[in-house]
C-alpha cells in the first residue's frame, strides 16, 4: 500500500524510486513476450524521446487552441499525418478531410457515433455493426443512448454484407467495419459494406483503432489486404489508434472524417452560461498537450521509412508465430493471420486457460477470449516489432506449454462455482457474493497469477452474468487504500 497524502512530503528520489518499486509487479512493457495492452517497435532511445518530449508540452492545455497554438500545430500535424497514410489529403479522393486527437480508440468510436447520431433526423437512432466489432462500439451506443444492431459475423469471422444490408433501417445513422477485427486480426470487406452504407446514404465508420497505422504498410509490402482507406466510396470516417502501430505512448487516437461538414456535429459548443464559452471537439476539455507532444515525436523520429521496416518486422515475426502454432499438436490458428494477430484455438484435451496460464509461467503472456456464441474460446497474441526478437523462442516454449497443460487438466472449478456460473442472474451478483467467488477462487488483493479458474468461471458464464461478475470483481479491487 502507498500513502497518496503523506504528513510530510517525500524527496524526489524517493517518490521515483517508489513507483518503480510498484511497477516491479507489472506485465513487462518490453521484450517481446507481451501480446496484448502494449506496443514494442524496440527502438533504443525511443521512450526517452517520448518523455522528453511529453515533459515539453505536459502542462499546456488543449482546452483553447488560440492560448497554446503549440498543440494546434502538432494535432493538425499528426491528423494530416494519418490523414496522408490513409488515403486524404491534396490530389486525393478526400481533399477535405477533417479530424480531430482523441484520447484513444474508445473515444474516437463514441464521437464518429456522436456525429452520426446528431447529424440524423430520426429520434431513434440506431447503428449497425459485425458481431466482431471492438466492444468500444457497445460503449458508444449505451452511453448515447443508440440502439445496437449485431449482425452476426459469416464463418470466416468478416463482417457478413448481405445480413448488414438486411439489417439496414430507416433509423440506421451509421454502419461499421473492422480492419482489421481486435479479436482475430481479419479485415471486413470494407469496399462492399461501404457501397451498402451509401447506397442507403448512410454514414460508414472504418475502426481502423487497431491496423490503421500497420495495415497501409502492410499492403505497401505487398499484403493480399484490401482496401479500406478513404479511397473506399462511401467511407465517411475512420478511427487509427496512435498509442497502438503508431507505437506513441497511450492516451493518443485520431479520428477522420471524409470532410469537415461530417465531423461538425461532433463538436459541442456551449455559451449559454457566464463563464468561457467552450467548444470541445472531443469528450474531454481540459486536455494535457502531453500525449500529443509524445506522439508527434514518435512519428518524426520513426518516420515513413521506419514504420516500412517495423511493419515488416512484425509480418515476420507473425509468420513465425503462426508456423509455431501450426506445428504444434493440441493447437490450431483460430483465424487466418492475415494482418498482426495470432489467434489460436486448442483441442479438446488441452484447456485453453490452463494454456495461458502454462505460458506465462514461461514468461510468454497471451490474451484469453472467452468462448462466445458459436465460437470456442481462443487465445489472442497481437503481435509488434519487437516481437521479431523473440519469435524463434516461441514454439519450444509453446510445445513445454501445451505438454503442461495436457499433464494438468481443465482447472476443477469447485463445484458450488461451477453450479453458480449456471444459475446465477446478474441481479443476483452482490459485492457479498463477489466476496465469496473471490475466496472460493482463491484470489488475493491483486489480480495476477493465475487465472485459469476465473477464466474457467467466466467461460461458464453467458455474456450478462460474466459483465456483472467483472464489475463486482472490479469494484473489490478498486477501494480506497486507507
Ligand atoms: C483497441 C481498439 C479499440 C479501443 O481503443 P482504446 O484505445 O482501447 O480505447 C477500438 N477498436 C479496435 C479495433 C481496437 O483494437
Amino acid at each position: 500500500m502507498i500513502e497518496g497524502l503523506p504528513a510530510e512530503g517525500v524527496p524526489a528520489e524517493r517518490v521515483l524510486a517508489e513507483l518503480r518499486g510498484l511497477r516491479e509487479a507489472d506485465l513487462p512493457t518490453h521484450g517481446g513476450r507481451l501480446f496484448a495492452y502494449v506496443y514494442d517497435p524496440d527502438i533504443a532511445g525511443l521512450d526517452e524521446l517520448a518523455r522528453a518530449a511529453y515533459a515539453i508540452s505536459a502542462h499546456v492545455n488543449g482546452l483553447d487552441p488560440t492560448a497554446f497554438p503549440s498543440l494546434l500545430a502538432m494535432e493538425n500535424a499528426l491528423v494530416a499525418a494519418a490523414g496522408r497514410l490513409l488515403g486524404a489529403g491534396p490530389g486525393t479522393a478526400a481533399p477535405a478531410m477533417a479530424g480531430s486527437v482523441t484520447s484513444g480508440g474508445t473515444e474516437s468510436l463514441l464521437l464518429a457515433v456522436k456525429a452520426a447520431r446528431d447529424a440524423a433526423t430520426t429520434d431513434a437512432p440506431r447503428i449497425v455493426v459485425p458481431s466482431t466489432a471492438h466492444a468500444a462500439f457497445a460503449k458508444a451506443a449505451h452511453y448515447l443512448r443508440v440502439g445496437l444492431d449485431v449482425v452476426p459475423a459469416g464463418d470466416d469471422l468478416r463482417a457478413d454484407v448481405a445480413a448488414t444490408a438486411e439489417r439496414i433501417g430507416p433509423d440506421t445513422v451509421l454502419v461499421a467495419g473492422s480492419a482489421p477485427s481486435y479479436a482475430h486480426g481479419v479485415v471486413d470487406p470494407i469496399p462492399e459494406l461501404a457501397a451498402l452504407a451509401a447506397e442507403r446514404g448512410v454514414r460508414f465508420h472504418v475502426d481502423a483503432c487497431f491496423g490503421g497505422w500497420v495495415l497501409p504498410y502492410l499492403r505497401r509490402l505487398g499484403a493480399d489486404l484490401p482496401p479500406f482507406g478513404f479511397d473506399v466510396p462511401g467511407v465517411t470516417s475512420i478511427s487509427v489508434d496512435l498509442h497502438k502501430y503508431a507505437y506513441a505512448p497511450k492516451g493518443v487516437s485520431v479520428l477522420l472524417h471524409r470532410d469537415a461538414s461530417l465531423r461538425l456535429p461532433q463538436f459541442f459548443a456551449y455559451a449559454d452560461w457566464p463563464g468561457y464559452t467552450m467548444v470541445n471537439p472531443v469528450v474531454s476539455s481540459t486536455r494535457s498537450g502531453g500525449p500529443i507532444a509524445a506522439a508527434l515525436a514518435t512519428l518524426r523520429h520513426i518516420g515513413d521509412d521506419g514504420y516500412l521496416a517495423l511493419a515488416a518486422k512484425t509480418r515476420d515475426a507473425v509468420g513465425v508465430l503462426a508456423a509455431a502454432v501450426q506445428a504444434t499438436a493440441g493447437v490450431r490458428l483460430f483465424a487466418p493471420p492475415e494482418t498482426t494477430v495470432v489467434c489460436l484455438a486448442t483441442e479438446p484435451d488441452v484447456d485453453p486457460f490452463v494454456l495461458a496460464d502454462e505460458l506465462a509461467a514461461r514468461g510468454w503472456h497471451t490474451q484469453p477470449q472467452l468462448a462466445y456464441g458459436k465460437l470456442p474460446p481462443t487465445l489472442h497474441l497481437t503481435v509488434t516489432a519487437a516481437v521479431s526478437g523473440t519469435a524463434a523462442e516461441f514454439a519450444p516454449g509453446l510445445a513445454e506449454a501445451v505438454a503442461a497443460t495436457r499433464a494438468r487438466g481443465p482447472v476443477p472449478l469447485p463445484p458450488e462455482l461451477a453450479r453458480a456460473a449456471g444459475a446465477l442472474t446478474p441481479e443476483q451478483v452482490t459485492p457479498e457474493l463477489i466476496e465469496g467467488l473471490a475466496a472460493g477462487l482463491g484470489l488475493g488483493d491483486g489480480a495476477t497469477g493465475p487465472m485459469a479458474a476465473v477464466n474457467s468461471l467466466l467461460d461458464a458464464a453467458p455474456p450478462a452474468l460474466r459483465e456483472a461478475l467483472l464489475a463486482g470483481f472490479l469494484s473489490l479491487l478498486q477501494r480506497p487504500a486507507w
